[in-house]
This record gives C-alpha cells, sequence and structure tokens, in this order.
C-alpha cells in the first residue's frame, strides 16, 4: 500500500513522517518511508538543482519536467520494488504537490502537469494520500521559527503564492475525494498525529 503526504511546507509532513514510521514499526509493519523529490541518489542531486537559490531564471516548465524527472527514478528504483516485496511505502510529497505548486499555483495548468507525470510514472496513483492543510501565515511562521531547514529558491515566494498553493491543493480534494483526506495542521502535533494515525489504520483495511 502506497500512501504519501502532501500539505505546505511547515505543516510538519516530515517530522510526522519519522513518528508514524516508528509506531508502525513497533507493530512490526513493514514500512519504508521515503521523499519527493529526492529518495535516492539521482534524484537527491536532480533536488539540489531544483532548489538550488541561485537559480533564480529557472522556467517553470523545466522546474516540472525536473520534478518529474526526479519523480521517475525514484518510483521506479525504490517505491514500486518495495511495493512489490510487500512494504508499506510512505512518501512525504509525490504527484500532488508538482499538480498543486507547478500546475496551478505556477499556472503551467494541472492537465499540462498531469500529462508530463503520466509519460514520467504511468498512470499510478497513491493509494491514500493524507493532505496537511493550514493556512500558509500559519506554516510561513513555524518556517522562520526553525534554523535547522536548507534555504530554497522557494523562499523568495509571497504569501499570494502560497495561498494558490493551498487553493491548488483543496482543488485536488475535489478531484479525487476518494483518494485524498484532509487533515487540519493547525493543531498541536500531538493532535495531528493521532488525526494522521486514525487514517491510517482505515487505509490499511
Ligand atoms: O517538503 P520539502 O521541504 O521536501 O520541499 C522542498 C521545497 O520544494 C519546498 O519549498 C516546496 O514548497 C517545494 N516544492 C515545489 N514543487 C513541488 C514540490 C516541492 O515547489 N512539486
Ligand atoms: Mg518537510
Amino acid at each position: 500500500i502506497f500512501i504519501t503526504f502532501e500539505g505546505p511546507e511547515g505543516a510538519g509532513k516530515t517530522t510526522i513522517i519519522q513518528m508514524i514510521a516508528e509506531r508502525l514499526a513497533e507493530k512490526n509493519i513493514d514500512v519504508l518511508a521515503t521523499r519527493e523529490p529526492g529518495g535516492i541518489e539521482i534524484a537527491e542531486k536532480i533536488r539540489t538543482i531544483i532548489l538550488n537559490p541561485a537559480h533564480t531564471a529557472m522556467d517553470e516548465r523545466t522546474e516540472a519536467l525536473l520534478y518529474a524527472a526526479a519523480r521517475s527514478q525514484h518510483y521506479f528504483e525504490k517505491v514500486q520494488p518495495a511495493l512489490d516485496a510487500g512494504q508499506l511505502v510512505i512518501c512525504d510529497r509525490f504527484i500532488d504537490s508538482s499538480l498543486a505548486y507547478q500546475g496551478y499555483a505556477r499556472g503551467i495548468g494541472v492537465d499540462e502537469v498531469l500529462s508530463i507525470n503520466e509519460f514520467a510514472i504511468g498512470k499510478k496513483l497513491p493509494d491514500v494520500t493524507i493532505l496537511f492543510d493550514l493556512p500558509p501565515e500559519v506554516g510561513l511562521a513555524r518556517i522562520h521559527a526553525t534554523d535547522k531547514r536548507e534555504v530554497n529558491r522557494l523562499d523568495v515566494e509571497s504569501l499570494p503564492f502560497h495561498q494558490k498553493v493551498r487553493e491548488g491543493y483543496l482543488q485536488l480534494v475535489d478531484r479525487y475525494p476518494e483518494r485524498i483526506r484532509v487533515v487540519n495542521a493547525d493543531q498541536h502535533i500531538e493532535h495531528v498525529v493521532e488525526d494522521v494515525w486514525l487514517l491510517l489504520l482505515e487505509a490499511m483495511h
């Protein structure tokens, strides 16, 4: 079973994936936690190109293609073999990030970005996607409150851009109502973890 976590930065996805993966391992569930863009060497290298703050001239189509390139390599090299081996795979971001950020927020078009991704990985979609929803102001404030994080090219994006990302994600919920479950990420992390855990238990049935 293939589960993806989506949402803006500062929503708590990465931290919560770690906590959830530990809980699953305690229950002897064979889990693989990975991330996009990245997860394997080639895709991590593509990630450094995409997110390099010096690359201010990157065209949004180049960006969309690089995300799709990183995705196909990561999917076929790591995700698919793990699924075939019966592992539960949890991925920090996947196709919906591309649809929300490049398709919707950057204005390329959701269908256009979907078709690039169909070339990259075929019509594969996650079994369940957990969308961490929260006001962009809250996510941005959380990011700025921590110094642990690497600087990336998105840091120059304004609040309206992040608002569009949120809108893009919420439109995807209408498009994929069976697959995408929304969690309120504007709560204490313990509450978010519990909400995610319940959704996961449901997904594993
Ligand atoms: O979640 P993570 O920190 O790995 O994301 C890295 C950066 O890439 C974030 O700033 C995120 O907003 C951005 N991103 C993007 N388009 C995607 C995926 C991630 O702009 N398709
Ligand atoms: Mg993260």
